[in-house]
């Protein structure tokens, strides 16, 4: 099967929810992205229901559907009877209407298609041969009976769906080369248009409400045109029990009718098959809980269960008075095979499990919490998954919060700074060593207190907040301190105090003896000046005297040279 699921993986946001949710263990997780295995995946579409981030998404013909009406092909649309539910308050005609002003050429309701696959089953009833039949409208169940239950596979009655039948029954009367859009709310139908060539795309209403919204095609004027199907009984298939609705009672030939929905409903049914606990059963089973008016395709504001089943119940009334869908009256051919597919995953030893759960600390039974917060029901299953490679052995939200809690613990409890977390009004809640030791507590006594009885000032008003390395005082041994606050979300607070009294104490003893030498500087700079100052006087004197002596020198020579 070709990937109809696939996850965005920039959208995972590692939740599990997917994988909690799916019945199959269809999801693998690795590199902190959730994956689909496609080979074991039914496309119950549950994971693409609960994922809160829009990250598993259904393959879209949106693309192909929009180049098929843009190109003028003939485009037929078949509409599945759960529009019903899927657009309340709207009528067949107006639908048509809509559609054919998107470019459809044809709308009929795939209800055409369940009439005459109803008769396909009575005539297999008929013939009586089977002990069991197992009904075959809803693909995710087929897929579910083919890879859990292939023993069970012969037991599935070899009919197509209503949307193949109603395909080839277009395809019958309109001819061999036009398209076909089923439009309906079951991502499974994309798995049947991989193996039937009659269907060539296939729209959710989700994806319907989109091509409308784009051309600006609003539901209002009703279409004169309009066929409608003329077994209107039909139009209950997609409702619990709604197939079987459609065999009249004289025409099942003494077999005894079972309808389930939900895929936990439908394993237990076949398993009872299995085990040989059930006989002469027609078993019409659905993986949608609530069956098909309460698929994936529908969005989730749905209507309660009750009012949609009242409205299915009158359209399954209502007289037709339109012309009846043309392709109603086709022959085709409706008949399918299904193939078992025989896989069996490969289980660990033991003590391969037991090595696993010993990674996650899970060593004695008590351990084993089986919270399922992982996606597993089981420590145990989640173990089996690590070994097969679908799980990651980190995915234990238990001990990983642990493992993240006592590191945390380990850090601020060595943290060099006193942290202690406040409540709102400002009172201890909680502290660690450096604070009992900063603060002068003993013990966890001291929970309750308020902080001022431990800080000279109290803490700045909540306004300043949050305020970093600020200077304050602790009354224990006037204790010089940088304080910092943050509020966290609720009210609480941390506060850090970091004690600085000895680099306060290290910086005044600092400054005191930078002083201490700027005096001892500044003394022997005065007394080298003053040393300068003689040393320049002396000299100043005895040029002065050999100046005066020269100037005697001189005029005695002038005076010998006058004689
Ligand atoms: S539900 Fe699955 S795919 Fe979606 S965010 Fe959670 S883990 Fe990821
Ligand atoms: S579609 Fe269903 S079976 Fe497939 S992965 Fe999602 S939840 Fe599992
Ligand atoms: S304890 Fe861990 S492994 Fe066990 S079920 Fe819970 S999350 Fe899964």
């Amino acid at each position: 099967m070709e990937p109809v699921i696939v996850t965005q993986k920039a959208n995972c946001r590692n939740c599990y929810k997917c994988i909690r949710s799916c019945p199959q263990g269809a999801i693998a997780f690795s590199d902190d992205q959730a994956r689909v295995l496609s080979e074991e995946c039914i496309l119950c579409g549950r994971c693409v229901e609960v994922c809160p981030q829009g990250a598993q998404q259904v393959q879209s013909d949106l693309v192909n559907v929009r180049r098929m009406l843009s190109m003028g092909l003939k485009v037929y649309a078949s509409v599945a009877p759960s529009w019903l539910a899927a657009f309340p308050d709207i009528a067949f005609p107006q639908f048509s209407a809509a559609l054919k002003k998107l470019g459809f050429t044809g709308v009929e309701e795939t209800a055409a298609g369940a009439a005459q696959v109803s008769l396909e089953y009575a005539r297999l009833m008929a013939k009586g041969e089977r002990d069991n039949i197992i009904s075959t409208c809803c693909p995710s169940l087929v897929l579910l009976v083919e890879r859990q239950y292939p023993d069970l596979t012969p037991l599935l009655a070899p009919v197509v769906s209503p949307a193949v039948a109603h395909s080839k029954m277009l395809r019958s009367m309109f001819g061999s080369r036009i398209k076909t859009v089923f439009i309906g709310p079951c991502p499974a139908k994309h798995w049947e248009k991989q193996e039937n060539a009659a269907l060539s795309a296939v729209l959710l209403f989700e994806e319907l409400k989109t091509l409308l919204s784009e051309k600006g095609v609003a539901f209002g004027e009703e279409d004169t045109q309009c066929t409608e199907t003329h077994t209107p009984l039909s139009r209950l298939y997609p409702s619990p029990g709604g197939i079987i609705a459609t065999i009249p009672a004289n025409k099942r030939q003494g077999y005894k009718t079972y309808a389930v929905s939900g895929v936990e409903g439908c394993k237990e049914t076949l398993e009872a098959v299995r085990q040989g606990q059930i006989h002469g059963y027609f078993l019409e089973l659905n993986t949608c809980l609530g069956s098909c008016v309460h698929g994936p395709g529908i969005s989730r504001e749905k209507a309660p269960a009750i009012l949609v089943k009242e409205r299915l119940l009158s359209a399954a009334r209502k007289k037709s008075t339109g012309a009846p869908s043309v392709s109603e009256s086709a022959q085709v051919d409706l008949t399918t095979q299904f193939h078992p597919q025989k896989k069996k995953e490969r289980q660990p030893r033991e003590e391969e499990i037991a090595a696993i759960l010993a990674q996650t600390g899970k060593v004695t039974r008590e351990d084993l919490l089986n919270c399922g917060a992982c996606g597993y029901p089981t420590c145990r299953d989640k173990a089996v998954a690590v070994w097969q490679g679908k799980a990651d052995v980190r995915m234990c939200l238990p001990y990983m919060r642990e493992k993240a809690e006592s590191m945390s613990n380990l850090i601020i409890e060595y943290a060099p700074s006193a942290i202690l977390l406040l409540s709102p009004e400002e009172k201890l809640l909680e502290y660690n060593h450096k604070a009992m030791e900063m603060l002068g507590i003993r013990g966890k006594g001291a929970r309750g207190h308020e902080v001022q009885d431990f800080l000279e000032d109290g803490l700045p008003p909540r306004e300043e907040w949050p305020v970093s390395d600020q200077p304050a005082f602790v009354k224990e041994g006037e204790r010089q301190v940088r304080l910092s606050v943050v509020e966290m979300p609720g009210g609480d607070a941390i506060v850090l105090l970091r004690d600085v009294t000895r680099e306060e104490e290290d910086r005044t003893a600092f400054e005191k003896k930078r002083e201490q030498t700027l005096h001892i500087a500044q003394e022997a700079v005065d007394r080298q000046m003053r040393m300068v100052q003689q040393v320049a006087r002396l000299l100043g004197e005895t040029t002065g005297e050999t100046k005066a002596a020269l100037l005697r020198m001189e005029q005695a020579v002038k005076g010998e040279k006058r004689r």
